[in-house]
This record gives structure tokens, sequence and C-alpha cells, in this order.
């Protein structure tokens, strides 16, 4: 059991680190990321935006604007969908059209809520008060009236996300050890000027570890903060990606400083250096 688990979260890291290498040779058309990472320019690991909308037409061109920010994109039509999108790939933020085929996407709200800390932005045609009130009573973060703006849509996209930045963050933006620089906003690791360049899976880990500085962080907390409800037991999958967060962060990953486990309990991010 733990061999074949062992074996999906090291089939996934090899998944990863093709995304990190395609980006880096540009062959996933990132092409002024990777040109910029070559080049030894800092660049941001883009934030996964869930875009949860059934007229087609609107979900294109709302994509096509948020990629066009440096955002990655994941769009569907229908609100069982989104559920295992949010359980699967746990998005950074979710725009949640109300008027879904299958689910009201008001009462899709607390199972998000329930599943994801990613903020909700509601993006919806119906928006009297009442409404506006229940779905922000409901766990959404924001509330986006149709017909809207492209540029409105971005910057309260781009707002909302440095706000929960800041807030899963603490009121620090940036968390240090040693000689690297974790910048939540941002999204980058730095080691002194140099960016370390992370998968967004390696990211989130380490994100989800400075959250809690100098703290046990349970294996289960890692896997719901990083890869999402769906996969809290799957412990192999920590096991394998710190090991790569070691090789690249720790001078002897065999006898790490920073990235530390007690067998049974969990993983800390030390940060004091003791
Ligand atoms: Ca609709």
């Amino acid at each position: 059991m733990r061999i074949a688990l062992e074996a999906q979260a090291v089939r996934a890291l090899m998944r990863d680190w093709f995304l990190l290498c395609s980006l880096s040779t540009g062959t996933l058309g990132s092409s002024r990321e990777a040109r910029a990472l070559r080049q030894g320019i800092q660049v941001t690991i883009a934030p996964v935006i869930l875009v949860v909308e059934d007229d087609r037409r609107l979900a294109h061109v709302v994509e096509m604007a948020l990629q066009n920010e440096g955002y990655h994109t994941i769009d569907v039509s229908t609100g069982q969908c989104a559920i295992t999108e949010v359980r699967t790939r746990n998005p950074d933020l979710v725009l949640l059209d109300l008027g879904l085929p299958d689910i009201d996407g008001l009462a899709l709200l607390p199972t998000i809520r329930a599943n994801s800390a990613a903020p909700i932005m509601i993006v919806s045609g119906r928006g009297d008060a009442m409404q506006r009130v229940r779905a922000l009573d409901s766990g959404a973060d924001d509330y986006l009236m149709k017909p809207f703006s492209l540029p409105e849509l971005v910057a309260r996209v781009r707002a909302i996300l440095r706000s929960h930045a800041r807030v899963a963050g603490g009121d620090a933006i940036t968390v240090s050890f040693g000689d690297y620089t974790l910048d939540f906003v941002a999204r980058r690791l730095l080691h002194g000027e140099h960016q370390v360049p992370l998968s967004i899976t390696e990211f989130k880990l380490l994100a989800t570890l400075a959250r809690h500085p100098d703290r046990m962080v349970s294996a289960d907390t890692l896997l719901k903060e990083t890869w999402g409800a769906a996969y809290q037991h799957k412990r192999g999958y920590v096991r394998v990606y710190m090991h790569a967060l070691r090789r690249k962060l720790e001078s002897d990953p065999s006898r790490p400083q920073f990235l530390v486990n007690e067998p049974g309990l969990g993983y800390r991010l030390n940060i004091s250096g003791g």
C-alpha cells in the first residue's frame, strides 16, 4: 500500500518536474516566464484560478483575460465538476457563477468552503442586496455583478489574491529562514538575490509550513492545504515532495537544517536556526 502510494507520489512529482522543465524550455507557451527564469530575473509562481461558469463564451473571455495577466486557469461549467476540481486541484481562487445547470451556486458555496481555504468570488447576474448578503454569509469573499468589464474583474482578482496572501501569511508578507526569503504575495522563494525555481506544488508545500513557522504541521494538514481535501491520506506525497524540497534548500539534505521531520507528528519549518 505504502509502496503504491509513494509510486503515485513519484509520478506526481515527475509530472511537476516535467511542467517546470517545460516551462523553463518554453514548450508550454509561457515563454515570458521561462525566458525570465533563464536570465535569472525573478518571476512569480502563477496562482491557479478555477472559473465555474456555464456560459461558454463568457468563460472563454474571462479565461483569456486572466491568462493574459499570467494566471493559470481551470474552467468547468457545472457545480459537480467544480467540487471535483476544488478537491483535487486546490485552486488559489474560485470564480463562481450562481446560475449553474446542476447545483445552485449558493448551495455549492458551503461545500467549496469545507474543502478549500481559497477565496471565492461570486460572479453573477443576480444581485439584489439579500442575495449578496447570503452569498457573503455563506463564505464568499467578494461579489461581482454581471455585466462587468474585464479590467474590473482582473483588478478585483488581483486585490483578493493579494489580501488573501497577507491573511494567510499573518501580518507578514515574507518569512525568512537562513539566507532564504519566502514571499507569500509575490509567490516566490529567494536565496539571497536569486530566485529558487520551485514547482507550484513545492511552493504551496513550503508556504503551508511557512504559515506556521517553528511549529509542527501534521502531514494531513500539509496534504489538505497543498494538494486538496481529496488527498488527505496520501502521506507518501508529503515524503516525496519534502525530499525534493530538501534537495533544493538544504546544504545537506540528509541532515536538514530547515525542513525538519518528527516521525509520526509531521514537519516543521525551522526559521530560528536552532
Ligand atoms: Ca449561469
